[in-house]
């Protein structure tokens, strides 16, 4: 099958073909036609599925097959497609697909979200813009100085919804949702399903198409995977001999918390080895100048959290590294899913603490799958040490809860922080370990 059988125009089929795309990917496969009928749309697909080109080529089809400009009794053009995004970074990356495959139409694109000046926002807005990518916070901002009129959207795009209840804007879509025409095509695109995911697509669809693309194998033989057993004192040195000793010239590093974002970033920097964090206290400028660096091969190391790394497209990476295990074993699929792309190999190394042993428990799971562990003489067999608390930001957020699941983080409003609890420490979680056969 090739594009031009799915019934898209010549002008989006050239600008495909420029990027090198020969053939549509299984989602596009499904969700082009789905979209070009007019449908409403539930897809289940990750980063990497090429599900942006999924909805963005459909949706510039049928937005240039109708060009003609309206005007609103406000005298603004109409902005006829929205697409939401949980972060800045998927937001500019869904922007700059919609302004590749878009060259060769006559379709205004603009991009907006928080953490820069909201004035030439305003200024663009004022022209016309047929195709408007956003973040929930910044464009409820324009809303609320009435600088922004989505009376004439025709669809709206949901892309990575379940990253945006985890993030707490359940709130902000319904208020957006409530400022856009009855009548529009609407599409909403998940990597996790969920209870939360059923309710909003519930409320929000209308006889929808429904697709699921194969979930990532993580256990492709693409990616490599492998744990290291370490004192948690130890992982910063760890991290730090593993980048030497092989040579890794782009590695991706998770840290579970913003703290501990800038506290490898720093110390690594004191070890000469070239970092950045991206997470949600850095300015605008200071995340896109990081992602910008990594992704041009200029930057080294980039240290990210899950929400600050989540969606993000960085062409054949070759090194992920989880220096904190994640709390929700899903994340760990979303991580190690940033290598090991499009047939390159890839490598995703974990370095566990005693603590964390649980975490890994919950991951291999899900994964269905036992992990590699190796010990590197130094840094230590550290199943005699006494497990720690991690503290953990989201769940700090959660007053009273447990250990955090996915639907408590859901719960969750990310804007009330309480002080962290205890309640992760898990007792009995060393013994549990013990009993592995490792
Ligand atoms: P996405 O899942 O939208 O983040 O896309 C992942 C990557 O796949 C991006 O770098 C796209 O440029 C690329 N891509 C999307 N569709 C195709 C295709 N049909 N053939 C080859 N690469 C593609």
């Amino acid at each position: 099958m090739s594009f031009s059988d799915l019934g898209l125009s010549n002008e989006i089929i050239r600008a495909v073909t420029e990027r090198g795309y020969t053939t549509p990917t299984p989602i596009q496969m499904q969700a082009i036609p789905a979209v070009l009928s007019g449908s409403d749309l539930l897809a289940g697909a990750q980063t990497g599925t090429g599900k942006t080109a999924s909805f963005t080529l459909p949706l510039l089809h049928r937005l240039s097959s109708d060009e003609s400009v309206k005007s609103t009794s406000h005298g603004y053009s109409p902005i006829r497609a929205l697409i939401l995004t949980p972060t800045r970074e998927l937001a500019a990356q869904v922007e700059s697909s919609v302004l590749s495959y878009g060259k060769y139409l006559k379709l205004n694109t603009m991009v907006m979200f928080g953490g820069v000046s909201i004035n030439p926002q305003k200024r663009q807005l004022r022209g016309r813009v047929d195709i408007l990518v956003a973040t929930p916070g910044r464009l409820l901002d324009h809303v609320q100085q009435g600088t922004v009129n989505l009376s004439h959207v025709e669809v709206l795009v949901l892309d990575e919804a379940d990253r945006m209840l985890d993030m707490g804007f359940i709130r902000d879509i319904r208020r957006i949702l409530a400022l856009l025409p009855k009548q529009r095509q609407n599409l909403l695109f998940f990597a996790t399903f969920s209870d939360k995911i059923k309710a909003l697509a519930t409320g929000l669809l209308d006889r929808p198409k429904m697709i699921e693309v194969a979930r990532r194998n993580v256990t492709a033989d693409t990616v490599t995977q492998k744990v290291y057993k370490v004192e948690r004192e130890m992982k910063r040195q760890l991290l730090a001999h593993l980048i030497r000793r092989d040579d890794w010239y782009q590695v991706l590093v998770f840290t579970r918390t913003k703290y501990g974002a800038d506290r490898l970033v720093k110390q690594l920097s004191q070890e000469r080895i070239q970092a950045l964090a991206i997470h949600g206290n850095k300015s605008q400028s200071a995340r896109t100048h990081a992602l910008a660096k990594f992704k041009n091969g200029s930057l080294q190391v980039l240290v990210a959290t899950d929400i600050a790394a989540r969606g993000l497209d960085i062409s054949e990476l070759p090194h992920v590294v989880n220096f904190d295990m994640p709390n929700v074993p899903e994340d760990y699929v979303h991580r190690i899913g940033r290598t090991g792309r499009a047939g390159a190999s890839g490598e995703a190394v974990s370095l566990v603490s005693v603590d964390e042993y649980p975490l890994l428990t919950d991951i291999e799971k899900l994964i269905q799958q036992r992990l590699p562990v190796e010990v590197i003489a130094g840094f230590g067999d550290n199943s005699h040490t006494k497990p720690e608390v991690v503290p953990d930001e989201r769940q700090q957020r959660i007053k009273g809860s447990k250990r955090p699941t996915r639907s408590t983080a859901e719960q969750s409003t990310p804007r009330t922080v309480t002080g962290g609890k205890k309640s992760d420490a898990r007792p009995g979680a060393s013994r549990r370990w013990a009993k592995r056969d490792r």
